[in-house]
């Protein structure tokens, strides 16, 4: 019988509680707005699938899974896709021919309340429900089983999630499905859901509407200079660079990611998906000609099924193999953890004892110097493009 003895053995990934054929566990939210499984047990037969099926008791080590992946920079030919996706939009690419081909796709959207919560898309006009990142842990639900359903009978799945989440995924299927088709994300870890509520909860005290919208990484200002854009019932806007905004600061200094993402199982090369994606952040120094601050997606493909998802989606894609270690060093978590810090448990203290507005003053501003770095270099980026775009129109 599953039991947490530390937190830090739990990414929450919801495959004990997706195999118990007794139902008896569940997924109780600790102080940190993170869940837990709790089994009920005089209903527990002691079968011990819950243990057998979890990525952090039982490494999964995918066999297929290359050690150098193919290293792409690649974005969307379809301009709009990209431009409403977080780095170039090549989920939507893959994800298209996945619904084209009458298959099902799985990834995390908001639910009315504007919470995070895995779901399956079968049809390409609600596609944009997945599109996009959610930064903040997204709740798995029973998504492996309906996964496992679509699989039996013979239908394409492409499961998309954080690393963590297709571990799980592979542990609970215990075999091989050759229609599976699975993409993880370079993962930073994931953010709180109660601090999100919190966060929301402020903004709408502030603004005095409900939240109807949120876009996580608006590129009205460049994709570099991302922006969190929310938009409230009674028609008000809220909009701050990433570097601004109160959450994605404290999130960028890893007061409140899960506590497993401090020692993340999943973040090593070879990777546990068929192709990886992320934000090719060092695209701009080491390949000026591959960026134009429309977003640039970083794409691994790691697996032989990998490489055929995308010779089958390659005309919707626009991509150029790179070095691999350019593309790590611009983006660490691809190999490692980020780091507890110092201050994560006061953080928590303060966050159930005091104001919010008091945790964000305290907690997230001034700007770090590795963030006033960023600034100056997005500022730097905007002034050579326009300098450019002048000596180009004479
Ligand atoms: C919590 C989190 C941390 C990240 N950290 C990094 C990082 O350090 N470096 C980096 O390069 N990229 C990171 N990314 C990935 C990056 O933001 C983009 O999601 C990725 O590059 C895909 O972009 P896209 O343009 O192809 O597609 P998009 O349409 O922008 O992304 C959609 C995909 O993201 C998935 N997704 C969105 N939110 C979540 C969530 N909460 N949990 C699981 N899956 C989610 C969807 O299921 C779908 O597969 C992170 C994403 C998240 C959600």
């Amino acid at each position: 019988m599953i039991k947490i003895m530390d937190k830090k053995d739990c990414s929450g990934c919801k495959a004990c509680y997706n195999i118990c054929p007794r139902n008896c566990i569940e997924m109780k939210i600790d102080g940190e707005g993170f869940w837990y499984p709790k089994v009920e047990v005089a209903s527990c037969v002691g079968c011990g699938l819950c243990e057998s099926v979890c990525p952090e008791l039982n490494i999964y080590k995918n066999s297929s899974s290359s050690s150098r992946p193919t290293c792409i920079a690649a974005w969307n030919v379809d301009k709009a896709t990209r431009e409403n996706s977080s780095s170039g939009g090549v989920f939507t690419s893959i994800a298209e021919w996945i619904l084209d081909n009458d298959g099902v796709v799985f990834g995390a959207a908001y639910d009315k309340k504007r919470n995070v919560m895995h779901t399956e898309v079968r049809e390409i006009e609600d596609l944009s429900e997945l599109r996009g990142s959610k930064y903040v842990q997204s709740d798995i639900n029973t998504t492996y089983n309906s996964a496992k359903k679509y699989l039996d009978k013979g239908k394409k799945v492409l499961y998309t999630g954080t690393p963590c989440q297709i571990a799980g995924l592979y542990n609970f299927l215990q075999k091989e499905y050759a229609e599976l088709y699975t993409c993880d994300i370079v993962c930073y870890g994931v953010p709180s859901p109660i601090v999100f509520q919190k966060y929301k909860k402020n903004l709408e005290q502030e603004y005095n509407s409900n939240i109807s919208g949120i876009t996580f990484r608006n590129k009205k200002n460049g994709w570099k200079s991302y922006s969190v854009a929310i938009q409230f019932e009674n028609g008000s806007e809220y909009s701050k660079t990433f570097i601004n905004d109160a959450y994605m600061k404290g999130f960028l200094r890893n007061y409140y990611l899960r506590p497993s993402c401090y020692k993340c199982s999943y973040a090593k090369l070879p990777r546990i998906s068929d192709i990886t994606l992320g934000d090719f952040w060092g695209v701009a120094s080491k390949y000026p000609e591959l960026y134009d601050d429309d977003g640039t997606s970083l794409l691994l493909i790691n697996t032989a099924k990998g490489k055929s998802m995308i010779d089958a989606c390659k005309n919707n894609i626009e991509h150029h193999e790179c070095d691999l270690e350019v593309a790590i060093a611009g983006n660490p978590s691809i190999i490692s953890s980020v780091k507890e810090p110092k201050k994560r448990q006061r953080f928590f203290e303060d966050l159930h004892n005091r104001d919010f507005n008091y945790i964000i003053k305290k907690y997230m501003s001034p700007p770090t110097w590795i963030e006033r770095k960023i600034i100056f270099g997005v500022r730097v980026l905007r002034f050579m493009k326009k300098r450019i775009l002048k000596l180009l129109k004479k």
